[in-house]
């Protein structure tokens, strides 16, 4: 049987001109703020290391949260110093407030990540403020950005976009004018996350479509988690509507502080090669990424690791696309 390729969606074509797409390694970040093990400054410098070597350009590299909070991410500031010293990587923190942001901007982020949650309970559950009292916040955090004559950029990123834990149904109307209420209040791009693994490809298609009738291509990223096995199929559905640029985790390590065991967010190996198995370049060497997985596999002892690609390895034919040329870099 002779496989061929499925053309990607027309528009990814229209958006990024070229079939190319940018995953954005989110381990560093999402994955470790979840799960017990602290990993060393000096090993989550060996990731970056590798995953640079590897072909990844965007990287999360951590939080500026209170280091009692979360003490797996008490050294972003070392970490992302190192980011900044690899020429071309792009590096983000996420910051949950104003004094984040300060943080972020202080230590020269290439972008911080502004989390809302559209769920009304989560959000006061999470950030103890509700969505508009988030969105406010970015306001003041832009006005702080121009103010220095500072170039970080400010993503909104809207979290529980597919439904919550707490409150069940998130509507998308709420869910798109945050969306545009962010961009108002000054963030320069908006992502929608589904953080706690509730959408289908189904509802992603449908409301990331609508999403970009609505900002175009101030709609920055995909972030799915993998909680209920639906994280490569939400990210096709994804590039589907026009979407080239994912969040992606080594490992797929993280998951649900409340459902031990549950997976994190879609893997960083198994996505890269979906994209390139379907002719989407990512410039990313998905060998060298399955090796840094066998090192992470090292520091992560006792954390249950996910994804598929690594147990059965590359088909015998696989031939990755290369790297991602200067027009197809979106
Ligand atoms: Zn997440």
């Amino acid at each position: 049987m002779t496989a061929t390729l499925p053309s990607p969606g027309p528009g990814a074509l229209s958006l990024s001109g070229s079939s190319a797409a940018v995953v954005r390694e989110v381990g560093l970040r999402d994955g470790l703020q979840s799960i017990a093990t602290v990993v060393s400054t000096t090993h989550k410098i060996e990731w970056i290391n590798a995953a640079y070597a590897a072909g990844l350009r965007e990287m999360e590299v951590g939080s500026f949260v209170p280091a009692r909070l979360l003490p797996q991410l008490a050294d972003t500031a070392d970490v992302l110093a190192h980011a900044k010293t690899l020429a071309g990587l792009f590096a983000s923190v996420l910051v949950p407030n104003y004094k984040g942001a300060e943080l972020a901007l202080d230590r020269g982020a290439d972008l911080m990540v502004v989390p809302l949650s559209a769920s009304h309970a989560h959000s006061l559950t999470n950030l103890r403020k509700t969505p508009d009292e988030v969105v406010a916040e970015v306001a003041r955090i832009r006005a702080l950005r121009d103010a220095g004559g500072n170039h970080t950029l400010i993503e909104g990123g809207v979290g529980t976009a597919f439904g919550c834990t707490l409150q069940g149904e998130v509507a998308e109307s709420e869910v798109l004018r945050l969306m545009q209420a962010l961009l108002d209040a000054g963030a320069d791009r908006v992502s929608l996350a589904d953080t706690v693994g509730y959408a289908d490809p189904a509802s992603v298609y449908r409301l990331f479509d609508k999403a970009r009738a609505l900002v175009g291509e101030r709609l920055w990223c995909a972030h799915f988690h993998d909680t209920r096995g639906m994280g490569l199929a939400n990210a096709y559905a994804a590039w589907q509507v026009g979407i080239a640029r994912f969040d992606a985790c080594l490992a797929g390590i993280g998951g649900c502080p409340h459902a031990p065991g549950a997976s994190g967010n879609v893997t960083t190996e198994d996505l890269v090669f979906m994209l390139e198995r379907m002719g989407v370049s990512t410039g990313i060497d998905v060998s060298a990424v399955l090796a840094l997985r066998q090192r992470a596999a090292g520091w992560l002892s006792g954390e249950t690791l996910h994804g598929t690609l690594w147990r059965s390895g590359l088909p015998r034919a696989f031939a990755p696309i290369g790297p991602v040329t200067a027009e197809g870099a979106v």
